[in-house]
């Protein structure tokens, strides 16, 4: 898959923003009450990447504002990182009925977007994967065979490098915070793994401008 060649090409990204809203490229169009785009800063050095939207996304048109979106952003806090200062997103806009697992030519529909939007925020430093679907996503657009990223247990918390056209970030796998939601041991992970993405931020800002301290 040559992942460059899925780029939208668009002047700028409200233009972007507009063909997402406008979509009809999977069936999931059809049972949306609201495409979830994404939002944040687009200059964000940390960009973070779920599954799809839920029942809460999905009214808002806002992406994890449910009560996974909730315990993100506090686990986010506890590690010193601004949800303000990330970009969030999914890998697909549109929520799945009954909030099933999206499906192949669905995820396939969208990626143009996300590929856009990758090579859009940009640099984005480091991309985090959150649960499966997103890590298998980016991980297998940057080059790695599928097999090799598919269990997220044993691929969380590492540093992958990741070349996606002419961005080159560090892809950071954790587990889905609806997962944590009643399992705090899961929430202590995915904070560690936080915690390690805001320290390959501070790293790679050494010298730099020290904003995250
Ligand atoms: N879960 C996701 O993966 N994304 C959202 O936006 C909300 C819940
Ligand atoms: Fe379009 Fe993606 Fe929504 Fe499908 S999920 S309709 S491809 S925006």
């Amino acid at each position: 898959m040559d992942i460059i060649k899925l780029r939208i090409n668009v002047a700028n990204y409200d233009e972007l923003v507009n063909l997402m809203l406008n979509c009809t490229k999977c069936k999931l169009y059809s049972t949306r009450k609201r495409v979830v785009p994404g939002e944040g800063p687009l200059n964000a050095r940390i960009m973070l990447i779920g599954e799809a939207p839920g029942e809460r996304e999905d009214e808002e048109g806002r992406p994890f504002v449910g009560a996974a979106g909730q315990l993100l952003t506090k686990l986010l806090g506890n590690v010193g990182i601004m949800r303000e200062e990330v970009y969030i997103t999914n890998v697909v806009k549109c929520r799945p009925p009954n909030n099933r697992d999206p499906e192949e030519d669905e995820v396939d529909a969208c990626r143009p977007y996300l590929v856009t939007q990758i090579l859009m925020i940009k640099p984005p430093q480091v991309i985090v994967c959150l649960g499966r679907h997103s890590a298998r996503e980016v991980l297998t657009m940057a080059g790695y065979p599928e097999k090799s990223v598919s269990n997220i247990s044993s691929i969380r918390g590492k540093v992958f490098t990741a070349r996606i056209g002419d961005v080159s970030a560090k892809v950071l796998p954790t587990y889905h915070p609806a997962a944590a939601l009643y399992n705090p041991r899961l929430r202590e992970v995915i904070e560690d793994d936080l915690r390690k993405v805001r320290s390959l931020i501070n790293k790679s800002e050494r010298g730099g401008i020290l904003d995250y301290i």
